[in-house]
């Protein structure tokens, strides 16, 4: 677990006897400002995830300039189950005066479950638009700034987006908008996965296709046009740019040897382990960190808190991943660090800096 000169200022257990579930909440620093984080919903996750998630939102918020320091909560319970908006409410009504905490949307939350938690508390992002929202998801914020970043990225590693091929992890809210911006971009799709499996063609998948067959089956696997893979070969794929928006740690030292992309955008938090990370640096292989690559979702929900309109907020969005994404990994290149060193210590130093005029 992480306690350094940062944080996490608060870990929170709760325990809800009547309903029978688990919920866990850090507030990892409020250094800049109250903690925005999103609310994980999974019977899986530990405390010392959610740690090192709230981390990750401290991080993203500082380097993205925003004023609001990290956190992040759980629900432990599964995402399908009957009475959510029981669990949320009650979850909601606990955390009510824990007021240094604004909840977002993240795995297994949406609008819906942030409309609920405002209504117990007053206070989250990613709101539905009937209560003066910005659908982050269904506008594709964190796609679009993975788009962003991905424009920028290719040139450091002497490429250009046009006809690069991409394989991308998940094929939900992020993984979805990913490739439907990537793709407008000139960029070809070849290989999706979610977690029935992967489907793989070389030629390029069509993005409406594949979000048509995976509302009517439930797979991306059924999409017919290509060749079914398992989840894990999506890894191995032949492709330039690769992009898991999926899982914490999915790239790890058992597979991180057979990934034959020359770049990785981190979609989803976490997605590789520090070990597998020094590896891909040490062969040439460049990461945007999760904190960096995955900001857009974030840099909406600011926006819409403060109350902007979307198209300012992808604007925003735009500005800030392009410049981060250029400015870390001419600090990776300059200073012989990988990109993630680079970025912890520009988000580091923001956050120290603030923190000292802090009483906490
Ligand atoms: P989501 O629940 O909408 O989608 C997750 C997708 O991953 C689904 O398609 C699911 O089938 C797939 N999946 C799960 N396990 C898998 C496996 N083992 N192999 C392949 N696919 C698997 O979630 P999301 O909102 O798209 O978030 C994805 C990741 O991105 C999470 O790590 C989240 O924290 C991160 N993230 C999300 C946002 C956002 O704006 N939604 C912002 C920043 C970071």
């Amino acid at each position: 677990m992480i306690f350094d000169e940062i944080g996490p200022v608060r870990i929170e257990e709760l325990y809800f006897p009547r309903l029978g579930f688990r919920a866990i909440v850090v507030v990892d620093s409020v250094a800049l400002g109250p903690a925005i984080g999103g609310v994980r919903v999974s019977p899986y996750v530990t405390v010392d995830e959610v740690v090192r998630l709230a981390r990750t939102m401290t991080f993203k918020n500082s380097i993205a300039g925003l004023s609001y320091g990290g956190g992040k909560a759980a629900i432990l319970v599964d995402p399908r189950a009957q009475r959510l908006e029981e669990y949320f409410r009650a979850f909601a009504r606990r955390i009510k005066d824990l007021d240094e905490y604004i909840p977002g949307p993240d795995m297994g939350s949406n609008e819906d479950s942030m409309a609920w938690i405002y209504d117990e508390t007053g206070r989250a992002v990613g709101l539905p638009e009937e209560l003066g929202g910005l659908p982050l998801d269904k506008l594709g914020a964190t796609g679009y700034g993975l788009s962003e970043c991905a424009e920028t990225a290719v040139a450091f590693a002497n490429l250009s987006l046009q006809g690069l091929r991409v394989a991308i992890q998940g094929f939900g809210s992020v993984g979805k908008a990913t490739a439907r911006f990537l793709s407008e971009k000139g960029a070809v799709i070849v290989a999706v996965s979610d977690t029935k499996g992967t489907i793989y063609n070389p030629e390029g998948l069509s993005v409406n296709e594949l979000i048509d067959v995976k509302i009517s089956t439930g797979s991306v696997i059924n999409y017919p046009k290509g060749t079914r893979l398992l989840s894990e070969e999506l890894f191995s794929v032949d492709c330039e740019i690769l992009i898991p928006a999926a899982n914490p740690d999915v790239i790890h030292k058992d597979n991180v040897e057979f990934i034959k992309a020359r770049l990785i955008l981190e979609g989803a938090n976490i997605p590789v382990t520090p070990d597998a990370e020094e590896i891909l640096y040490k062969k040439g292989i460049l990461v945007v960190p999760d904190f960096v690559a995955n900001a857009g979702g974030v840099i909406m929900a600011a926006m819409e808190y403060e109350g902007r309109t979307a198209q300012e907020a992808f604007k925003k969005i735009s500005e800030k991943i392009k410049k981060n994404t250029a400015l870390i990994l001419e600090r990776s290149k300059s200073g012989h660090i990988s990109p993630r060193k680079a970025a912890i210590t520009i988000a580091r130093e923001r956050v120290l800096d603030v923190g000292r005029y802090r009483w906490i």
